[in-house]
């Protein structure tokens, strides 16, 4: 086990497309779409008539292509792109990716949404062994496993690699002869599949990209299993049968899109049950329900059909600020809270106001909202979150690896409630969150991970193992608590 963990991890989009004479052009269009899954660094690598080319750098899609020649000398066949969201320690021109591969055989792109658990082992005994590291990322460690795997074909030291790594991944490689695509044995991060009407195969992270280039969808790509498509066609295999459907529930909760359908769920309806559910289990005595803009808009919207109390557009948010949560730094977190967010005085003065809000991550947020409602004159804020509280870390590519950074993990329901200034507060149970996105499956927690929630991880934590412990040994509350 190495000294120290350190942040490695990351949520993010990708988008790769094969046999279409648009590739990158259809790739940038995706990659717009999955924008809200990563904000600080973009990058397409091209299939072209001169091998695969590649551009990339910080920053939103739109910044980082600004230049027409960004994107017209990545023009060919095929391409994969990806939108990244990285932690401060890692924010390096290096670990934008789809990462570029030059080998004297072949060139190959890789592009990871997710975190590999034992990808500090691998990456020591890798360079014990004497790889070198070209990035800090964890997805490097896949394409020096995939080089050194003595199988005899490309597909089965890609095979081989992924059966050697541990965690929560959703992985595309680019080659001059194909499009490869894997998940990871829980399915923790969304990947599917799609075809545009000219024939051109796509994989990507959400259906909402699919529907933006004008896809039809195909298949989700199920756990453990390898897509492979090239100029023939596409074929479809488990790379291990050691499966268990394990779905970040943080996806329907707060990360994809409301427009996205993951394993058949619509995003948006399994929030408006959300709603529905937390209205059940946690009334309140209010006058109106108010939506946080813009991913707790459908929660609300179920609240405040099932307790018959109108939804109200008490919050107002500007359009122009990137999303609060995946902020790198505290600071910018503050400043984009008080940019973004306005009461509406005219909806909330003298009003028992229900906020609903998807999730309290580290406070912030809230707290400032509760605020901005009570200045604009409301009477009372009951604060219902439409998920259980957050108090456990995630090591499956959420950029929250330690419970100090957690407000439900530090502090009991009724210090919350102090804290937040709000007259009532209550959380949706994990029972209500999993019968909310009712997954059509007999797994555990019914096909999600809710280890966020309970800290009941669905696989070995191999690096973090020890992380986890001594988290625990510092967490004193009651972890069954959902209101005061
Ligand atoms: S621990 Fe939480 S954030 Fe991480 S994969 Fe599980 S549900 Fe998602």
């Amino acid at each position: 086990m190495p000294a120290e963990v350190k942040s490695l991890n990351e949520e993010c989009g990708v988008f790769g497309v094969w046999g279409d004479p648009h590739a990158a052009e259809v790739t940038h269009l995706g990659l717009h779409t999955l924008q809200h899954r990563g904000q600080e660094g973009a990058g397409i690598v091209g299939k072209t008539a001169a091998g695969l080319r590649r551009h990339y750098g910080f920053g939103l899609v739109s910044e980082v292509f600004a230049q027409p020649e960004s994107l017209t000398q990545l023009r060919g066949t095929a391409a994969l792109g990806h939108v990244r969201y990285a932690t401060a320690g890692g924010r390096i021109l290096e670990n934008i990716q789809p990462l570029l591969f030059r080998f004297t055989d072949e060139a190959i792109a890789l592009a990871h949404n997710g975190n590999l658990t034992n990808a500090i082992t691998l990456r020591a005994q890798l360079e014990a062994e004497g790889a070198i590291f070209q990035s800090t990322s964890d997805t490097e460690v896949l394409m020096h496993l995939l080089r050194r795997s003595p199988q005899p074909t490309f597909k089965a030291q890609l095979k081989d690699a992924l059966n050697q790594v541990h965690g929560g991944f959703a992985f595309e490689l680019l080659t001059e002869t194909a499009l490869y695509a894997a998940v990871d044995p829980n399915g923790f991060r969304p990947l599917v599949v799609g075809q545009r009407p000219d024939g051109g195969l796509i994989v990507c992270s959400e259906t909402a990209a699919l529907n933006a280039v004008g896809a039809t969808y195909l298949r989700d790509v199920q756990p453990g299993q390898l897509v492979t498509i090239t100029d023939d066609g596409m074929t479809v295999e488990a790379y291990t049968t050691r499966t268990q459907l394990a779905v970040c529930s943080m996806e329907f909760v707060y990360f994809a899109r409301p427009d996205s359908e993951i394993h058949g769920v619509n995003v948006y309806q399994a929030r408006v049950k959300m709603g529905e559910k937390l209205a059940k289990e946690q009334p309140a005595n209010g006058d109106i329900v108010v939506g946080v803009p813009n991913s707790s808009l459908s929660a609300a919207i179920g609240y405040a059909r099932a307790s018959g109390l109108p939804y109200e557009l008490g919050l107002v948010k500007s359009q122009y600020v990137a999303r609060t949560f995946i902020q790198p730094t505290q600071a910018l977190r503050e400043k984009s809270v008080r940019m973004k967010l306005s009461a509406v005085r005219a909806v909330v003065a003298g009003k028992r106001v229900v906020l609903v809000d998807d999730s309290i991550v580290r406070g912030t947020t809230a707290i400032q909202l509760v605020q901005l409602l009570k200045d604009a004159g409301a009477k009372e804020v009951h604060l219902r979150i439409a998920s259980p509280p957050l108090r456990f870390p995630c090591f499956y590519g959420i950029d929250i690896q330690t419970t100090k950074e957690l407000f439900a993990a530090n502090y009991s329901i009724a210090e919350m409630k102090a804290k937040l200034g709000v007259d009532s507060l209550g959380f949706l149970s994990v029972q209500g969150l999993e019968d909310s996105v009712a997954l059509n499956t007999t797994a555990p927690n019914r096909g999600l991970c809710v280890a966020y929630f309970t800290g009941v991880y669905p696989t070995e934590l191999d690096d973090y193992t020890s992380n986890l412990q001594r988290e625990l040994s510092h967490l004193s509350i009651n972890v069954k608590e959902v209101s005061a």
